[in-house]
């Protein structure tokens, strides 16, 4: 596989499908939003009963996180609505362009082994690329996550200390979903 999209793609693509924490594992819904994290990067859709059960959420987690307080840096002035698809809030500007898709040399960019979907790559956590950094307005955040982010409809993105804020809009074709999106740098 020599492409640009991840092998894992989707907001179930957030999910730390490899974490120890297995509430990690579902999208979840709560107050009106489906989410999902890895640990690294959280993302916040909104949805109704029909498109949660679309995106395989679960009910909420007792052990997750205040989302709220999570998503409570987010710049005010800046709330993102339903419905506003293309709008794009001040700050907000385009993601630069990625490095070029390096293949993982143990699954050569599937993900996962043996041509069987179960099996994930342990090499590359069924990412299908090595793992680099990556430098997004001069801070580091891991690849595989930033092409997570690149694979979402109209994203637009804005720092934020040592976090990337990233925000996304309406796909038709995919699932309508709209929402927005925290991945926390990598420290050296
Ligand atoms: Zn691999």
């Amino acid at each position: 596989m020599s492409t640009t999209e991840p092998a894992r793609g989707g907001i179930q693509a957030f999910c730390g499908t490899e974490d120890i924490r297995s509430w990690m594992h579902r999208p979840w819904m709560e107050n009106g939003c489906v989410y999902a994290t890895n640990g690294h990067a959280c993302v916040e859709v909104w949805a109704n009963a029909a498109t949660a059960s679309l995106l395989g959420a679960v009910s909420k987690p007792k052990r997750s996180p205040d989302m709220a307080k999570l998503f409570s840096c987010w710049p005010t002035g800046m709330t993102v609505e339903p419905g506003t698809g293309t709008t794009v809030e001040p700050g907000f500007i385009a993601l630069p362009s990625l490095p070029e898709f390096q293949a993982c040399q143990v699954c050569y960019g599937d993900g996962y082994l043996d041509d069987d979907p179960l099996q994930t790559c342990g090499s590359c956590c069924g990412y299908g690329e090595k793992f680099e950094l990556s430098d997004v307005y001069g801070l580091k955040f891991q690849v595989h996550y930033l092409r997570l982010i690149a694979s979402l409809p109209d994203v637009k993105v804005s720092m934020l200390d040592d976090r990337l804020l990233f925000r996304f809009g309406y796909d038709a074709c995919v699932m309508s979903y709209f929402g927005r999106g925290i991945l926390m740098c990598c420290k050296p």
